[in-house]
């Protein structure tokens, strides 16, 4: 990936306790950032064990600051800070209908899943077929099998399960793909790496009934968009 440097695989050593540890330190200090404020997001963190979606050779860095690499085609776990980075600007909250772009290990989506609650939907898709499985069975071991994952191109949304209050994209786009911002509510929200020039700028749209306003939130650096609105080629 470029601009990360991947640590070295080793067998994992770390008790469930250690991890406990390490997942309780990790949302304080992400509190301390002022990233992580909303209560529910806090909770839904501190629930689920992110080290159970991860590769057992990469397990013991989970609450490193620092992607780490899945079974798939370039596909990676975004590092810890990027889940509220992307979901207190989104105001992901109980009810909400999510639509995930990239699932990736499945960790965001169960993330998504504790703080959307019973009420609300989690649908979450995936280009490559090796890590589709492997987010399958990291959700289904997990107690997630509700969570809606569909093996596809996210750039054209899932128009089955439409309309949405919030979408994530967790790869880098060129610009938000009009399939999905059609499947996107009046009043709702889409956030996306968004590539210009040689920079991602994190950005959020809220879509209006007549229009939509943009909000820019830092740089990050995230894998390129594969599919039809790929991104490859831009970044
Ligand atoms: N949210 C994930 C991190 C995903 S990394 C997690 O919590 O672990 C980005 C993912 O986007 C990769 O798995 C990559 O395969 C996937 N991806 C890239 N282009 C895609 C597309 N067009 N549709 C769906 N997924 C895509």
């Amino acid at each position: 990936m470029r601009g990360w440097i991947v640590p070295p695989p080793k067998a994992s050593a770390k008790s469930a306790a250690e991890f406990e540890r390490e997942r309780h330190a990790k949302v304080r200090a992400l509190e301390a950032q002022g990233l992580l404020k909303s209560a529910r997001i806090k909770m839904a963190l501190l629930e689920v064990p992110r080290e159970e979606f991860i590769p057992r050779e990469y397990r013991d860095y989970a609450y490193e600051e620092v992607p780490l690499p899945l079974p798939g085609a370039n596909a990676t776990i975004s590092c810890p800070h990027s889940y509220p980075l992307f979901y207190e600007p989104l105001g992901l909250a109980r009810g909400h209908r999510f639509l995930e772009i990239g699932t990736g290990s499945g960790y965001g989506a169960a993330v998504a899943r504790e703080v959307v609650g019973d009420e609300g939907l989690v649908v979450s898709i995936e280009i490559d077929p090796l890590t589709h499985d492997f987010a399958r069975r990291n959700l289904e071991r997990m107690g997630y099998a509700d969570v809606q994952l569909v093996l596809g191109d996210g750039g054209l949304g899932y128009a089955p399960a439409a309309p949405y209050d919030r979408v994530a994209f967790t790869a880098a786009c060129g610009s938000f793909p009009a399939p999905v911002l059609a499947q996107v509510k009046i009043g709702g929200r889409a956030i996306a790496p968004l590539i210009e020039d040689d920079r991602q700028i994190l950005t959020l749209l809220t879509k209006e009934a007549c229009g939509e306003r943009r909000e820019k939130i830092c740089p990050v650096l995230y894998v390129a968009l594969r599919g039809a609105y790929g991104a490859e080629a831009l970044f």
